[in-house]
């Protein structure tokens, strides 16, 4: 257990249950534990973080990449010498020659 939640103004905020110097010691884990919320808002839900300056997430990091798109079709053509031995292999074996 990282705390006890209390209601104030309609936002629920955490108390930590160990003393501010092992939260301070630990932001990233209670980060994770909270969902991987950005800093301000595990600020706003931490008081004892608000001198947290920046958080270093690599989940976070990844979770914001880009992926590039797979080709839409795969090229038809006998460019690549795997390729052409494919084509061939096909060739001979619908022919019923080998
Ligand atoms: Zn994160």
């Amino acid at each position: 257990m990282i705390g006890t939640l209390y209601e104030s103004y309609g936002l629920y905020h955490l108390r930590p249950s160990t003393h501010v110097g092992a939260v301070m010691e630990s932001p990233s884990l209670i980060h994770a534990q909270l969902g991987h919320p950005s800093l301000t808002k595990l600020q706003q839900l931490v008081p004892a973080l608000s001198k947290l300056s920046r958080l270093d997430c690599e989940s976070c990091q990844l979770g914001k990449h880009s992926r590039t798109s797979f080709p839409r079709s795969v090229t038809r053509d006998a460019s690549s010498p795997f390729a052409w031995f494919t084509l061939t292999f096909a060739i001979l074996a619908a022919l019923n020659l080998l």
